[in-house]
């Protein structure tokens, strides 16, 4: 950021102006690594082997790093792993203590503190895992988990029980029991991919995988769940997408949470995915200082449609362990709903999430639009405030012959 921006930021112009810095487009750049060679640089390989991961790496490309931090970071190895690509940590901005790219990746002290209702698997996955790394939570999907492995580490993981293994939890799933288990249930007619994070693999190693879910007749549909798109554009290679298109109707969500993570290395990634037939979500979790002011989830939400994305759900943060720090209220999330629904593209308002503590599953909360209801009326209101009344539809006696109902099971 330049001196102009931050001065521009202070001075709290008009919110439009405002805005509009948020949505610019702008590259991640080389800042530390301005003498790696550009064929390096955009080797994800190199990316992944010169990820920032200790302390030492830390106090020399950070020199405004706090004790907070630093004893985070310190305690990191026994919790959730730090690391960073370097083209993410171009997005750091050292001036700023509160940048709200460092407060999702570099640890601080305040995740050793955990709350009494904080949990190691706030949604109860494991009790929801017929087989290692699978979770058959809803009716007709099922949840693959393939590796422990990200490219950079999220402070708020909900699966940091066994990412990175720091816990060791040593998860080592078994792909042949994950793909009987599915062959088996015929009600399994969507299998989402994530982990870790699944295009960390080989083309080739995912290429094999994709092949045997696609060649199980009642698996109608694929995902996958990723953030390598924001930590590590380099991945998405054309080869990568030409391989990826052989197995549509295959989906990808992302995980974004700040509209400065959409640089336009992002973008042109995304653009890549987006070429080869993809259908592109995004995936944010509401986060304290991040991206809990509307302003910055409608800069955001409007610059994923800009990349080609559709924000599919904002997640209230799960209750994991030592997130307190990072966790929004509700009624924030609220709020920030409010300010989106009728104020933008409605292809730009995702749906708000709380996953049930316990395992009961994304549950949609949403700011209250009926306000009242009985066999006569309904009462609502919109955006701005303004109350409407809706003559309810009888559905009881039907004045011509009612339409032949038809059963599920015919559909199928
Ligand atoms: C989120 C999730 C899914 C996918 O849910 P959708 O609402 O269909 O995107 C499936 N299984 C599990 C266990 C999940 O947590």
């Amino acid at each position: 950021m330049s001196n102009d921006e931050r001065s521009a930021v202070s001075e709290e112009p008009p919110l439009s102006t405002r805005l509009d810095f948020l949505k610019r487009f702008e590259p991640a750049g080389r800042g530390f690594w301005a003498n790696v060679p550009e064929k390096e640089w955009q080797d994800w390989h190199w990316q992944l082997k010169h990820r920032i991961t200790t302390l030492e790496q830390l106090e020399r490309l950070l020199p405004t790093l706090t004790p907070e931090e630093r004893a985070g970071t310190t305690l990191a190895n026994h919790k959730l792993a730090m690391a960073i690509t370097p083209y993410f940590f171009n997005l750091i901005d050292p001036a700023d203590e509160n940048c709200p790219i460092r407060r999702q990746v570099i640890p601080r002290l305040e995740e050793t503190h955990a709350a009494a209702w904080e949990m190691t698997d706030p949604c109860g996955e494991d009790s929801h895992s017929p087989v290692p790394g699978l979770v058959h939570r809803y009716p007709d999907r099922v949840l693959f988990l393939v590796t422990d492995r990200c490219a950079a580490y999220c402070r708020y993981c909900t699966r940091s029980r066994l990412v990175s293994n720091a816990t060791g939890y040593d998860f080592h799933p078994e792909f042949d029991r994950q793909i009987e288990y599915i062959a088996q249930h015929s009600e399994v007619r969507d299998v989402l991919l994530s982990g870790g994070d699944p295009l960390l693999f080989s083309d080739e190693k995912l290429e094999y995988l994709l092949g045997r879910l696609r060649a199980i007749p009642h698996v109608e549909f694929l995902r996958l769940g990723t953030r390598i798109p924001i930590f590590l554009p380099q991945r998405i290679t054309p080869e990568l997408c030409a391989m990826l298109r052989q197995f549509h109707p295959l989906f990808v969500s992302i995980h974004s949470n700040h509209p400065r993570e959409l640089t336009t290395e992002v973008r042109e990634a995304l653009g890549r995915l987006a070429d080869a037939g993809i259908p592109l979500g995004n995936q944010s979790v509401l986060l304290r200082y991040v991206n809990d002011a509307p302003a910055i989830m409608k800069a955001h939400v409007q610059k994923l449609l800009m990349c080609r994305v559709r924000p599919y759900y904002i997640y209230q943060c799960d209750l994991i362990a030592g997130s307190a720090h990072l966790r929004a209220s509700v009624r924030q999330g609220l709020k920030v709903m409010e300010a989106l629904r009728g104020h933008t593209t409605g292809y730009a308002v995702p749906t708000y999430v709380i996953d049930a503590p316990g395992g009961g599953g994304k549950v949609p909360v949403s700011p209250e639009y009926v306000l009242s209801r009985n066999n006569d009326r309904v009462v609502i209101r919109n955006y701005e405030g303004k109350i409407f009344e809706y003559p309810e539809a009888t559905d009881g006696t039907p004045l011509f012959k009612a339409p032949v109902e038809v059963e599920e099971s015919e559909l199928t």
